[in-house]
């Protein structure tokens, strides 16, 4: 992304000021070659730049169909600063694997940001993603959903920095989204697009709608109406004067990966809350009856898990969320930090013969 005097490039896309620009980008990445789809709005009047992914994994329509209807709607005169929109931001992984993981490499690449131009195939497009699109943003919103395989309760995710500038910012963005339950990562750590954002100072945020591989229109519209709201909060659209939705707010306190490969038979549902120790659900082995019980490292509401039948070691399971006290913040950091489960969910999979306790990702 550049700006050149007043234009907004990607790539080949020019946007001159009041301008909308739509097409694709091509990105040689000499082990891999893709072709973008990007819609840069550029307004005429000052403002943040905005940038919207979906589309880093495949099989999640929602966010997709989301971000391609609300570029069809912008127009550039009621736009102040910039908004990129980018609907397919991993073609691979969306159009051919369908999964999170892509089927030239098998890298999640919502793992692996900020990206290695020198890495595998999906490394280099998380580089690309980020150097062109990402770095150099004021904000930067990641839309996702469970996939085809997984359950998951509407949310909005975001990482603590440490800057607090910048963490009451992107708290404001969470709670403008229009989703209900916020939830926040208290370290910035992990190959998450929105957590090398923020790692970078950028206003970040995670918005999850949409589970099962659903593409249904009332999800993708509940989607672009959030956008819309948080474009208005960010000022780069006109404000309504209606009063903010109420939310409530959580913390991450455990991630459950798969200990062994075989049928999964979860149960729980997304939303519901479960006890430490609480039974997750069974991993059977198809070849001798073998079952692997697995159980809640931490009490909590369970966002989002695994429902498909197979699963292989290592897979995510679940992810775990207690309630966030902001008045006593101090003291639910100590807590969460404290507890042995306590792990940001999504982070990557640890070795599954690393000891648990060098597997925590806090310090
Ligand atoms: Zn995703």
């Amino acid at each position: 992304m550049k700006i050149d005097d007043t234009t907004l490039s990607i790539g080949t896309l020019r946007a001159r000021p009041g301008s909308k620009v739509s097409g694709t980008v091509h990105a040689d990445l000499s082990t891999l070659a893709v072709d973008i789809p990007v819609t840069v709005l550029n307004g005429s009047r000052p403002g943040p730049r905005v940038v919207i992914t979906a589309g880093v994994h495949g099989g999640e329509f929602t966010p997709i169909e989301a971000a391609a209807r609300l570029a069809r709607l912008l127009e550039p005169g009621e736009v102040r600063g910039q908004v990129v929109i980018c609907p397919v931001a991993n073609p691979p992984a969306v159009y051919q694997g369908r999964l999170n993981v892509s089927p030239v490499d098998g890298v999640n690449i919502n793992r692996v940001f900020p990206g290695d131009p020198d890495g595998s195939p999906t490394q280099r497009l998380a580089d690309w993603l980020f150097t062109h699109l990402i770095d150099g943003a004021d904000v930067y919103i990641d839309l996702h959903c469970g996939g085809i395989d997984q359950v998951l309760r509407d949310f909005v995710g975001y990482r603590l920095t440490g800057d607090q500038g910048l963490d009451k910012a992107t708290a404001e963005l969470a709670r403008s989204c229009g989703v209900e339950d916020v939830i926040l990562g208290l370290t910035p750590d992990g190959g998450n697009s929105h957590a090398a954002a923020a790692r970078r100072g950028v206003c970040a945020v995670l918005v999850e709608v949409g589970e099962l591989g659903q593409r249904d229109a009332a999800t993708a519209g509940r989607r672009v109406d959030g956008l819309l709201q948080a474009l208005r909060h960010l000022g780069v659209l006109d404000s309504e004067d209606s009063a903010p939705s109420p939310i409530r707010e959580w913390v991450w306190t455990a991630g459950v990966t798969a200990q062994a490969t075989g049928l999964w038979y979860p149960e729980f549902a997304a939303g519901g809350d479960v006890a430490a120790g609480g039974l997750l659900g069974r991993i059977v082995d198809p070849a001798d009856g073998t079952e692997h019980p697995v159980h809640a490292p931490a009490a909590g509401r369970i966002f989002y898990g695994m429902h498909g039948l197979t699963v292989a070691a290592g897979a995510e399971l679940a992810a775990i969320a207690a309630p966030w006290d902001h008045e006593h913040s101090d003291q639910n950091l100590g807590q969460a930090i404290g507890s042995p489960a306590f792990q940001i969910p999504g982070l990557g999979v640890p070795a599954l013969d690393t000891p648990p306790t060098e597997r925590r990702q806090v310090p």
